[in-house]
């Protein structure tokens, strides 16, 4: 997982010859439907050693039915939110002209990142519009010509530091894969960290076309921020929104580009699943978001099964509820379902709210933040093997062939989501009917809804 760039400017200034350039030939986002805006393009880049994802604003010259500023400012906003870093670029032949003065205004008050590139830089004629480049006030200017390949590694320079950031936040919610205990806990700290503004909450609310995604984040960010209707392009990354709400930071991942169209519906139901796999790989807690009047849809059970797997905290969000008339009824076949359909997922939230109208915000607030407290839990050694005396008390593990299997010791290896090792004699022999015990046993008696938990086996030596 890695960044997002987006190249933004007025039209002709070489942003598509720069995309062509990071991109090559393979071009990731092929969407030959017809019908189907596509104002922004994306593309996997490579500039070195360095991977990550590029926006192009093109298309904005076809401007010609809609004012040409309101477009491009609408189209330039929606790239710069779904980017982490915004290469702003500006003709250096040219020098700087009013529109770029309007774009490097969207991007001071939008944009985290920007970088600023002087194009056509090639040759003494650019010169002059390098050095005003400078009076935009957005920093050292790289000298670049996209169509020579000049100043591609002052644009590496820039981007070093990006990546590196992106590589530790991958790193931080990677899934489990193997574990080693962590000398380094103070077993007396009962340690669950705040977001704090640098480092905000995240969240994905992930759902099939229509369950409500986007009115639920406009109901969270108070305001109609997100851009639907036909300006909406297709694009296949998640978009991310930051927000604090109720009093937390936060930073929203959606699947807001994929828009119902009549006729591309099946197409777009299957892509929004891997646009859906990007959010969540992003996200600490996933809101699966379900519509009350087709809920446990194949992809809704798809999506919850792999925030699961990913080692995500889960909350199941059924929404339009203002519009069922037997609540008592209705909610009791969900349950009924939930547990059925979806049993990985044991013991994770139910809510049930109505984007439209906002009741039920508060609870999925507080079931968000809950789910992120347990995700983050850390459980004592101590109190963890006096809880293990007990259960083997209780149900003590089974003798394959006469044989006793010790279990003789257990720790949390991991938070986010809780991962144990419990040491034991026999590891291979330990029946998968047992770890459910002792798991369900963890959920129950250290209250930890909605996380996955993670148990491993350990031989001695
Ligand atoms: P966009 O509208 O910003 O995407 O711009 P394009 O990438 O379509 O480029 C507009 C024109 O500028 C094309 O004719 C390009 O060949 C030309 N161009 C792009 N980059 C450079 C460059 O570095 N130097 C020169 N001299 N021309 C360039
Ligand atoms: P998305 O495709 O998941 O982003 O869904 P939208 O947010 O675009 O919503 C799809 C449709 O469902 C729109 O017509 C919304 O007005 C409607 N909708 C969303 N939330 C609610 C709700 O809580 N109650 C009702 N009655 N309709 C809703």
């Amino acid at each position: 997982m890695s960044f997002t760039l987006a190249i933004v400017g007025r039209p002709n200034v070489g942003k598509s010859t720069l995309f062509n350039r990071l991109v090559g030939k393979k071009l990731a986002l092929v969407d030959d439907q017809p019908g189907v805006t596509r104002d922004l393009r994306e593309g996997e880049a490579r500039l070195g050693d360095m991977r990550f994802t590029v926006i192009d604003t093109a298309g904005l010259e076809d401007a010609t039915d809609d004012s040409l500023q309101g477009r491009m400012r609408r189209l330039t906003e929606r790239a710069v939110d779904m980017a982490d870093v915004c290469l702003f670029m500006i003709d250096a032949r040219a020098g700087v002209t009013p529109t770029d003065l309007i774009f490097a205004e969207i991007l001071r008050k939008r944009s985290a990142h920007v970088i600023l590139a002087a194009n056509k830089g090639e040759g003494a004629a650019a010169d002059a519009g390098v050095i005003e480049a400078y009076s935009l006030g957005l920093g050292e200017p790289i000298r670049l010509s996209a169509e020579h390949g000049e100043g591609l590694n002052d644009l590496y320079g820039q981007l070093l530091p990006i990546e590196e950031k992106f590589a530790e936040i991958a790193k931080a919610n990677a899934p489990v894969v193997d574990v080693t205990v962590d000398e380094d806990f103070d077993e007396d700290e009962d340690y669950v960290p705040v977001p704090t503004q640098e480092k905000p909450l995240q969240i994905a609310v992930v759902g099939r076309p229509n369950a409500g995604k986007s009115t639920l984040i406009n109901q969270i960010l108070g305001e109609d921020k997100m851009l639907t209707g036909p300006e909406a392009g297709i694009t296949r990354d998640a978009i991310s929104t930051r927000t604090v709400w109720n009093d937390v930071p936060m930073r929203i991942f959606d699947t807001a580009g994929m828009r119902k169209k009549a006729k591309v519906q099946d197409k777009l139901e299957k892509l929004s699943v891997s646009d859906g796999l990007r959010a969540v790989k992003f996200a600490e807690v996933v809101v699966v978001l379900l519509d009350a009047a087709i809920p446990f849809e194949q992809q809704d059970l798809r999506i919850a099964d792999l925030a699961e797997r990913e080692g995500r905290a889960v909350i199941v969000a059924v929404n339009k509820w203002d519009i069922e008339d037997a609540k008592q009824e209705k909610l009791r076949d969900l349950k009924e379902a939930f547990g059925r359909l979806l049993p990985q997922l044991r013991g994770a939230p139910l809510i049930t709210v109505s984007a439209k109208t906002g009741r039920g915000m508060d609870r999925l607030h507080d079931a968000i933040m809950r789910a992120y407290d347990v995700w983050n839990r850390r459980i004592p050694t101590a109190q963890l093997n006096r809880w293990l005396i007990g259960m083997l008390e209780q149900h003590p593990p089974p003798a394959p062939q006469g044989k006793r299997i010790k279990l003789r010791y257990m720790t949390q290896a991991k938070t986010r989501p809780p991962g144990f090792v419990v040491m034991c004699s026999h590891p291979d022999k330990i029946p998968e009917s047992y770890n459910r015990y002792l798991v369900n046993g963890l959920r129950e008696d250290f209250d930890m809804p909605g996380t996955p938990i993670r148990l491993f086996m350990r031989g001695q030596g």
